[in-house]
């Protein structure tokens, strides 16, 4: 498993290359409760040399284990970032060192709010709620009553008309 993606500049081919392999999951450096890596950043991209500027573009997956905001259950999701370009000054150099770049590029892919219909299940809050709401009056909105069971349109009625 690689650790990093270096992209060396060495005899660089005009038409550019194609970058495809997999990155350690770990240096990802996210693990916590409600966050886990669960294996390999699969990258996916192409390397173009212009003069003194490096632009890769492709797409990031990886695989993560992450916690319901709602109910705290855990789910597996694989985030997969929008497709990305990066672009990096040359000037002096033999070798582009990517990594950082790309570990940044999935962290900002990952869900603010995880949630688990994400994975695509129910999530256990939303039987609870739907169990609340059938305990309430289906009629809410405008005609929720005031304390007195009166309308709350009541009091607007009996303002003076002018
Ligand atoms: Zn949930």
């Amino acid at each position: 498993m690689q650790a990093s993606l270096i992209i060396d500049l060495e005899d660089f081919p005009e038409e550019g290359r194609r970058l495809c392999g997999e990155l350690d999951g770990a240096l990802l450096d996210v693990d916590s409760e409600a966050l886990q890596s669960t294996g390999p950043i699969a990258y996916e991209l192409t390397a173009q040399l212009f003069d003194t500027e490096l632009v890769l573009q492709g797409r990031l997956r990886a695989p993560f284990r992450l916690r319901c905001d709602r109910c705290l259950g855990m789910f597996d999701y694989t985030v997969e970032t929008e497709p990305l370009a990066l672009s990096y000054d040359t000037k002096g150099k033999t070798a582009v060192n990517a990594t950082e770049d790309l570990r940044e590029e999935l962290i900002l892919a990952l869900p603010a709010y995880p949630k688990c219909e994400l994975a695509g299940r129910e999530c256990k809050i939303n039987d609870i709620l739907g169990d609340f709401r059938l305990d309430k009056d289906p009629r809410a909105g405008v005609d929720s009553a005031t304390p007195s069971g009166n309308s709350v349109w009541d009091a607007l009625d009996q303002l003076p008309e002018e």
